[in-house]
């Protein structure tokens, strides 16, 4: 056994493996794999080795795409078969909403060359002649999909690493994990200690019990999953050839071919995780106990379904247990706060997810950073309230619903409310629909008295639509009032606070106090890693401002980069500071009721920042805006924010003043062209592409990812961040649809909605740099069908910003 390597995977899972091969592939052989017991040991085994490319998050599906497609290429390499079933994969709708979802996903597929293509009942009926067609209205045929065998998977991946240099050792079990002084890992096993830079958490159902060796509880939870299979069935023997796995979203089970017999399972709402408390570390190739009655409801539509199940009889039932996250995607990437120490598990999906989860992994490990936008799956999108009680209810919540359809607009109740602002409950009773975001709770938009604050969920234009409408007319016309307390926000304060963020930052630091920049953060490799206000309070305190969504994610990348003589500390401030955004027209003429400070355009310009008392309470106001009018950003104690909002109702009430939401604050920002965190600001993108390029300051000395920012604002890029005008009927792109010109795709939206000022649709996305320089007219597919855009030169509204700037 080896005392020394650059990186040591634990567990010998099919994730496990998949990371192990993938470093080597990209050129770290000298690694190593260690599995407590035999390869396949945990899940791996008994899964029913479906496969699948489709999922809501693009990229997620992208590198689905990429691991079905991965095991020819394993099997060349290894010589060993995956005992790979391409036989495609029906996917069946029985509604409207779910119709919606497939013409979703279908466009979607367009972008990422997918094969995936409606089929017509009759042709279902070819392909599939065991299913009873009366049920449903439409299907998706993917030829790509199909099924294989988990334990030669796992061990084609294990001999391709193997050829690579990789070594696996079977039965020994990491006992201890011990950080080293040079910040590598001591790897402790009964069969030797192993010294190692990198160590990769990759123990599926262990994955809490390695995580608990180095003090970190993952938000991962097993859940008892079960499927049966089939005794012989005369018309399945009889087929010419192996149907296509099948999935029933309204019948809520996946359906396969199983030699003359077939595997049905299904995700029952009566579920139940297993081993709350921890995973045995005896635990291996066993079973649990079968409890049919909860499968029995799923079963009997299966068999209206599948007719010819009713002859089958059950020969076996797998029930196993399977490691699931709160929102069912993987859990990868660095750990905050442990170096060189990274996570894959929580992969639920194996066999469609393994792949793309290794190779984000590997190349995350080597070039620090995943390669490409992994954030649906990053360890980061957790907070802090993710405990054990919320990983139970979402766990719960997800595994329940995981062939129930989400709509783009639904907000899932499970754990909710979870953090409210002290003002919750008075913009409840103003009417607010509210959407969670890291936690909070925040007002998606505000339903008119008499109108039920109840958003229907669906692919389509929602019940909120006129709502929103009348939201960002007010804020276009008069005064909009939202509610931020969500926002991210950091203090970073001490003698090398400057620096520090210096090294950080692509723009210059304000150079005063009490002034405000917009500062984008890079990867070394010059993708866009965040955007954030940074506002100086003094020589030594900063207050960022961010998207919500980032907070865990940036406060890993701030507290990586803390330099380590403690000059400098970094908190998470964002519940110490509630927030509101005033912003219209009337704005200014609202808040000078509240303040004796000089707040006209000259005592307060653009991206000023001051402490001023607003009512009878102190609180820092910020002018900025995301609406593209005049506006205020005003933070405040927890204790003080219920006063604030209630004289700023009373003062905007003689301007108009109305209560909003974020809906309508998309729609406002998308008008102006205004990218936003995790859409257009990804690491997806350069400076270049993404059109920061003035903020990204190259002459003030170096900061992460200046170099590469350098070669490509010298080089320019190939896309350029293009806003189109679509001509919608009843239904508006939510972001992710293909752009096409002339028949080709040539881009994806990254976010997209309706523009309640300019009275059309309107789209962003990163498109080829002469299609958008030549501007003109390109289709945009929104639910199947083809909508007219057009290009423009600039923002459709306000261009010059002269509005924000008054
Ligand atoms: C009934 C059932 C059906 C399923 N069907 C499908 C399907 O059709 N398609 C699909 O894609 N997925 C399916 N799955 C899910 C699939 O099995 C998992 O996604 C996958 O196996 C997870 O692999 P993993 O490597 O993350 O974890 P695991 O398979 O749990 O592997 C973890 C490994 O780590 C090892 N280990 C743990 N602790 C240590 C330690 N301290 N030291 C060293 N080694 C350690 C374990 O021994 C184990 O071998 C199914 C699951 C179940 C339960």
């Amino acid at each position: 056994m080896k005392t020394h390597t650059r990186a040591v995977v634990i567990g010998g899972g099919v994730v496990g493996v998949s990371v192990l091969y993938h470093l080597a592939k990209l050129g770290w052989s000298d690694v190593v794999l260690v599995e407590r017991s035999e390869l396949t040991s945990g899940s791996t085994w008994h899964a029913a080795g479906g496969m699948h490319t489709i999922n809501g998050d693009t990229n997620m599906s992208y590198l689905q795409s990429y691991t079905v497609k991965i095991y020819e290429e394993l099997e060349r390499e290894s010589g060993q078969s995956c005992g790979i079933h391409r036989v495609g994969c029906l996917y069946v709708a029985a509604n409207e909403q779910c119709n919606d979802y497939f013409k979703m996903e279908r466009a979607r597929a367009r972008h990422l060359g997918l094969d995936l293509e409606f089929v017509s009942m009759e042709e279902v009926k070819k392909i599939n002649p065991l299913i009873e067609t009366k049920h449903f209205i439409s299907a998706l045929y993917d030829p790509n999909d199909g099924h294989v065998d988990p334990s030669s998977v796992t061990n084609a991946y294990a001999k391709a690493a193997r050829n690579k240099g990789a070594e696996i050792y079977r039965n020994t079990p990491v006992v201890e994990l011990k950080p080293t002084a040079s910040g590598g890992w001591l790897v402790v096993t009964p069969q030797g200690t192993i010294e190692t830079d990198v160590v990769i958490n990759a123990a599926g159902l262990w994955g809490r019990e390695v995580g608990a060796q180095v003090g970190i509880n993952l938000p991962i939870m097993p859940m008892e999953h079960m499927y049966v299979v089939t005794n012989d069935i005369p018309e399945v023997a009889a087929l010419a050839r192996e149907i296509p796995m099948t999935i029933d979203f309204d019948g809520e089970s996946y359906m396969r071919q199983e030699g003359k017999g077939l595997l049905i399972g299904t995700y029952e709402k009566d579920a139940r995780h297993w081993s709350v408390d921890g995973t045995p570390l005896q635990f291996g190739h066993e079973l649990l106990e079968n409890d049919l009655d909860r499968i029995t409801d799923a079963m009997a539509v299966a068999m209206e379904r599948y007719p010819c199940l009713v002859e089958g009889g059950i020969k076996r039932i797998i029930n196993g247990p399977m490691i699931f996250a709160p929102d069912g995607n993987p859990i990868i990437g660095p750990v905050r706060g442990l170096k060189n120490y990274f996570v894959a598990t929580g992969v639920m999906a194996g066999f469609s997810q393994a792949g793309g989860v290794g190779l984000a992994v590997a190349q995350w490990v080597i070039d620090g950073e995943p390669g490409m936008d992994v954030f649906a799956m990053d360890v980061a999108r957790f907070g802090d309230h993710v405990n054990k009680s919320y990983v139970l209810e979402k766990t719960m919540e997800n595994y329940r619903r995981r062939f129930t359809i989400t709509c783009p607009n639904e907000e899932l109740p499970g754990a909710r409310p979870l953090k409210a602002s002290p003002v919750y409950d008075k913009l409840k009773a103003e009417g607010a629909v509210f959407g969670a975001t890291n936690g909070w709770e925040y007002p998606l938009w505000f339903a008119p008295k008499g109108v039920e604050p109840v958003e229907k969920p669906s692919f389509r234009r929602s019940n909120a639509f006129p709502h929103v409408a009348a939201e960002c007319k007010a804020v276009r016309e008069q005064v909009g009032l939202f509610e931020t307390s969500s926002y991210a926000k950091f203090d970073v304060a001490g003698k090398g606070a400057e620096a520090f963020l210096n090294g950080l930052m692509t723009n210059k630091l304000p150079s005063k106090d009490g002034r405000a920049v917009l500062c984008p953060m890079l990867t070394p490799k010059g993708r866009v890693l965040g955007d954030l206000t940074v506002t100086r309070l003094t020589g030594e305190r900063y207050l960022l401002i961010g998207s919500p969504t980032a907070t865990e994610y940036y406060m890993r990348w701030f507290q990586a980069h803390l330099p380590g003589d403690g000059s400098v500390a970094v908190r998470d401030v964002t519940a110490e500071w509630m927030g509101f955004s005033l912003t219209g027209p009337k704005s200014r003429e609202v808040l000078s009721q509240l303040t004796t400070e000089d707040i006209s355009h000259t005592g307060f310009p653009f991206l000023s920042a001051r402490q001023m008392t607003i009512g009878l309470v102190k609180a820092l106001v910020i002018r900025v805006s995301f609406t593209g009018e005049l506006g205020f950003e005003i933070y405040c104690e927890p204790k003080s924010q219920r006063h604030i909002l209630e004289r700023l109702l009373v003062a905007g009430a003689a301007h108009g003043l109305k209560l909003c939401g974020v809906r309508a604050l998309n729609s406002l920002r998308l008008e102006k062209g205004y990218g936003s965190w995790g859409r257009e600001f990804s690491v997806d993108y350069n400076a270049a592409e993404a059109g920061i390029d003035k903020l990204v300051k190259l002459e003030k000395g170096e900061f992460i990812g200046r170099a590469a920012a350098a070669a490509a604002l010298k080089a320019g890029g190939k896309r350029k961040l293009a806003i189109m005008t679509v001509d919608v009927s009843d239904t508006d792109p939510i972001g992710n649809e293909p752009v096409l010109q002339n028949g080709k795709v040539i881009g994806r939206l990254t976010s997209a909605g309706y523009g309640h000022t300019i009275g059309t649709a309107v789209a962003l996305s990163y498109l080829p740099v002469d299609i958008v320089n030549a501007g003109g007219k390109v289709e945009i597919e929104v639910l199947g069908e083809m909508r007219p855009a057009r290009i423009l030169a600039e923002a459709p509204y306000d261009p010059s910003g002269a509005r924000m700037r008054a």
